[in-house]
């Protein structure tokens, strides 16, 4: 009696610390947008040349036509004195997470995909929709950053940082070979879906129909137009990609880890999303510089168009979703991971400086629990994804 007593009030304990670690998220994303507009009001102009101290260098030029794209003044080789120290900061802490997916260890989870009673068919379906999802997703946003974002975006901090994200998307890709050889799928199949799974092709499509225009070799950023078009490509990227089409997967993963189930594959998502978390981040903080340094071009009328698109990548994500797991998971229906996916939304929304659509309430509080901050884990159980590498620990 006394013992589960006991199990309640700590039931009911790890749902109030769920729920709140959720709005500190929310804080969280808030504070950050406070910051940069507080960065952006400290940037000197010709009339506030008391602050050029940091930019000594750069005393002779009108700071008003310094921008973080469309800037014939930066020398891409030249990274310090920095400007952007935003991305200075989104890159150490990228530094801070390494990891590679062979430190997971996959025994228990090859033991559980090869017996034929530990998952059932739903489970079964949902990893491999999801390996299917990520294992080319992530190729295709390695491809981006290095073909297209790094080409226009030639401020160094800015240029170190996607350095750092395409050496990240290089360790996810590898991860997904490395799932695809301890499982021993067949990866035609695999790295076939985009192609053959409707509701993956569509997701992937859209994106990429999305960011077109801006590989054409012959595309530049100069003009309104085109600064538009490079906007379209980062709210396409960062924003509907890695901040909406990976989370309804990574919540899908999550679930099924938290029933004890694919420990391994489960873990080696979570140090994605932790990565992921940043990276959507950082291309927030770009898009809103961008914004900010181009006032003229974020009118009603493209507002509207983001919120038009990130609603239609809602809506496939939903559609992804019903497909990867029509019957939900134990305890979780289909319904709940589409709530998740228009509560993540309005999150971006917000972030990206536009109005919630939505107003979801988070049906997953241990989904911000999971990655965005530090939690209680057994050492010797799982390694700890707040794990940091030596140099960046500090000791108190
Ligand atoms: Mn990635
Ligand atoms: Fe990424």
């Amino acid at each position: 009696m006394e013992i589960e007593n006991v199990k309640r009030l700590l039931e009911v304990n790890q749902l109030k610390i769920e729920k709140m670690t959720s709005q500190i998220m929310e804080l969280n994303d808030e504070l950050s947008n406070i910051k940069l507009l507080m960065l952006n009001l400290e940037r000197p102009t010709l009339e506030n040349k008391e602050n050029k101290n940091e930019f000594q260098d750069r005393e002779d030029e009108d700071y008003s036509k310094i921008g973080i794209i469309n800037n014939s003044k930066t020398d891409p080789n030249k990274i310090l004195p920095m400007r952007y120290l935003w991305a200075r900061e989104h890159y150490k802490t990228g530094v801070a997470n390494n990891w590679v997916p062979e430190e997971i260890p996959m025994q228990d989870d090859v033991e559980q995909w090869k017996s034929d009673r530990f998952l059932n068919e739903t489970e079964r379906r949902m990893i491999i929709w999801n390996l299917g999802f990520f294992s080319t997703a992530e190729s295709l946003t390695a491809n981006n950053i290095v073909l297209a974002v790094y080409n226009h975006v030639t401020n160094p901090e800015c240029r170190q940082y996607l350095l750092r994200q395409a050496f990240e998307e290089a360790i996810h890709t590898d991860t997904f070979i490395y799932c695809c050889d301890t499982l021993g799928l067949n990866p035609d199949m695999i790295y076939n879906m985009y192609n053959t799974i409707p509701s993956i092709k569509e997701k992937d499509n859209f994106v990429i129909e999305l960011t077109k225009s801006v590989f054409d070799p012959n595309f530049s950023t100069k003009g309104k137009e085109n600064v538009r078009k490079f906007l379209h490509d980062l709210i396409g990227y960062y924003v509907i990609m890695e901040g909406i089409f990976f989370y309804a997967g990574f919540a899908m993963m999550l679930a099924l880890k938290r029933q004890h189930k694919m420990i391994g594959i489960g873990e080696q998502f979570e140090f994605i999303m932790r990565d992921e978390s940043i990276h959507l981040a950082f291309g927030c903080d770009l898009i809103n510089t961008i914004k900010t340094e181009n006032p003229e071009i974020w009118n009603e009328e493209f507002k509207n168009e983001a919120i038009q698109l990130i609603k239609k990548a809602v809506e496939l994500e939903k559609k992804y979703a019903y497909d990867a797991c029509p019957q939900g998971i134990l305890g979780i229906n289909a319904e709940q991971f589409c709530n998740y996916v228009e509560y993540i939304a309005d999150r971006r929304l917000e972030r990206i400086g536009l109005l919630r659509v939505y107003n979801t309430e988070n049906p997953f509080p241990w989904m911000s629990q999971s990655t965005d901050l530090s939690k209680e884990k057994n050492f010797f159980e799982t390694r700890v994804t707040e794990y940091q590498t030596a140099g960046n620990l500090t000791w108190d």
